[in-house]
């Protein structure tokens, strides 16, 4: 009797033993960045722990619903926006849980994510004033609320205000200044404005150097992107590009963080961790920094020197979920002031 019970535990031994080899180890991201640098992320973290990354990409608002939908039956392990305001918001409704990384404290910056540890920040970007260094020479330049003044009538390109970039840079301004001077700041942009909003930041420049307008507000690693492009004709505009970092003098410019949250229901909880904490390390930083010119969370790794040709800054220190707190505020702004 007992030789068949030690012939069934063998049996049943080896047949776990075969599933658990089986069974791929996975971890399931949503996300709405959208640059090849993720890409390159995931597929290093693929061939260094053998688990696999599942990507689904959509606009934040609709992954932070499908997640809302699925509830326990969600199977992301992480979300990844690319505004802090959309982390934040995702945290309020339950969707997140806690990292508890002592890797991702002590290596991401404590402005750059989230002090319960909900969410940390991946990369940094700051949102710029460019002009086009053929035509200008931006001594004109000081604020984002000098641009409401007369003198930059007709001037200023910048894409649509259903884009989360624009609300979060007008989320800021509600937060320093409130509602009132921030609704006073739209209008007078739109009074500004060049043209109707249209395109995206990479269309904002190209505008410019074909001298539809003189200033455009984009984000940073956009002008490196066209620096360093394959097109010819990108690669002109990006070279014609100054980067103006506003509010020097003051709070220091506008920036946001793309960043990542464990899901509440994450099935692969460790895994989730793990692509996170891999995400932060000092060569994942510098493959953010290569691949998209973006500004690493972590102060051990060197600028590209993309980036670094723009000069350094002095970065706003507003705490980043403001930028959640007050992005419907801001939504309201841009409808009652026209800005498109
Ligand atoms: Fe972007």
């Amino acid at each position: 009797m007992s030789r068949i019970y030690a012939i069934f535990c063998i049996l049943l031994f080896v047949s776990a033993g075969l599933f658990a080899q089986g069974t791929q180890e996975s971890v399931n991201v949503y996300t709405h960045r959208h640059y090849e640098a993720d890409a390159q992320l995931f597929e290093q973290f693929e061939n260094e722990t053998g688990i696999s990354v599942n990507v689904v990409t959509a606009g934040a608002d609709e992954l932070i619903q499908r997640l809302s939908q699925e509830g326990e039956l969600s199977s992301a392990d992480i979300l990844i926006t690319a505004d802090a305001g959309r982390l934040e918001y995702a945290k309020e409704l339950g969707l997140l849980q806690k990292h508890n990384s002592e890797d991702i404290q002590s290596a991401v910056l404590p402005a750059y994510r989230d002090v319960e540890g909900y969410w940390t920040g991946l990369t940094i970007r700051g949102r710029v004033i460019v002009y086009d260094g053929a035509q200008d020479d931006g001594s004109q330049l000081s604020t984002y609320e000098a641009l409401v003044d007369p003198s930059f009538a007709d001037s200023l390109l910048v894409r649509s205000s259903a884009n989360i970039y624009n609300q979060s840079l007008l989320a800021s301004l509600i937060a320093h200044h409130g509602v009132g001077q921030a609704e006073a700041w739209a209008s007078g942009m739109v009074r500004n404005m060049a043209r109707e909003p249209q395109g995206n930041d990479r269309d904002q420049m190209k505008a410019l150097v074909s001298g539809e307008g003189r200033y455009a507000i984009v984000n940073t690693y956009y002008v490196g992107l066209l620096q360093t492009s394959n097109d010819p004709f990108e690669r002109e505009v990006g070279q014609r590009i100054r980067v103006f970092f506003p509010n020097q003098d003051g709070r220091g410019t506008h920036v946001n963080v793309s960043g990542a949250g464990i899901t509440a229901h994450a099935p692969n909880r460790e895994n989730a961790q793990k692509l996170l904490e891999y995400l932060v390390t000092e060569q994942s930083q510098e493959v953010f920094a290569k691949a998209n010119f973006e500004y690493p969370v972590r102060n051990d790794v060197p600028l590209h020197p993309v980036v670094a040709s723009w000069g350094t800054f002095k970065a706003d220190e507003l705490n980043l979920s403001s930028l959640g707190a007050f992005n419907t505020e801001a939504v309201k702004i841009f409808d009652k002031t026209g800005w498109k």
